[in-house]
């Protein structure tokens, strides 16, 4: 189980690597309660993140997220000083909102940093917000399995599609390509029409040649040869026969004559 889910984490990453061009030192955002967890279970996230990645991770999470742990310092007193002690993100939500609006809101691309995605992957335990955030196809969305084992959630199947259509209107040629393209695939086609019409007239020759064969096969003259011996050999027979019976009767014409003699 393990193996597997450390092969999925591998596959997700670099689906966003190469779709969104995620490169290391990788960004983590951690809400409260992916950290709870993480001290409750005493995961080894470093260790665990060089294992994946092999490279360098900057941990941070948001002025919300540590704003809401303030208030609750008393209960998990744990969780907030580690919360202190990583690089906070300044999401300018003057007023304040919950962890979840502003970890949904800091992942969408500013205009004021011309547009560009910010490549932040976020770790949360929360359901709901993992879900809303792989709505958002260019989020690495990441959460501890089986309460210890750092995991990436796989892109959602919509994202996956886009992508996908994307690439295929990207390799497709433009109207100006396709107007160089049409005339040399109509070559090609062509090339390959002459060439398969004349693999067809070799092979209706080849046939031609393995039919007349078998027609001239029966030799009507062998055949006539044949009968010829037949009617030769009857011949033969024949003529045995007619000497037999000329010597018989010749034998016999000389006995009458020593029989006439004697008488
Ligand atoms: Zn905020």
């Amino acid at each position: 189980m393990k193996a597997k889910k450390t092969k999925g984490f591998k596959k997700n990453l670099s689906f966003y690597r190469i779709n969104f061009s995620f490169q290391p030192p990788y960004q983590l955002v951690f809400d409260g309660n992916f950290i709870k967890q993480m001290l409750d279970h005493n995961v080894d996230l470093d260790k665990q993140l060089f294992k994946h990645t092999k490279a360098k991770i900057w941990k941070h999470t948001t002025i919300c997220v540590l704003r809401e742990l303030t208030s609750l310092q008393h209960l998990f007193p744990r969780v907030f000083k580690y919360a202190q002690g990583l690089s906070k993100i300044n999401c300018k939500h003057i007023e304040g909102v919950s962890p979840a609006e502003c970890l949904l809101d800091i992942v969408k691309p500013k205009p004021e940093f011309g547009g560009d995605n910010n490549y932040f992957w976020i770790c949360t335990q929360d359901d709901e917000l993992r879900s809303n955030l792989l709505q958002i196809d260019h989020v690495p969305v990441c959460y501890l399995f089986q309460n210890n084992l750092f995991e990436m959630a796989e892109p959602s199947r919509t994202c996956k599609m886009r992508i996908k259509s994307l690439k295929e209107i990207k390799y497709l040629p433009n109207e100006q390509e396709k107007q160089i393209i049409m005339p040399i695939k109509k070559e090609i086609k062509q090339q390959q029409a002459e060439k398969r019409m004349e693999k067809e007239r070799k092979l209706a020759q080849e046939l031609a040649i393995k039919i007349k064969k078998p027609a001239k096969g029966p030799n009507p003259l062998s055949v006539k040869k044949k009968l010829g011996k037949v009617t030769k050999s009857i011949k033969k027979r024949r003529h045995k026969i007619k000497n037999k019976k000329s010597r018989r009767s010749n034998k016999q014409g000389v006995n009458n004559e020593i029989i006439e003699q004697n008488s």
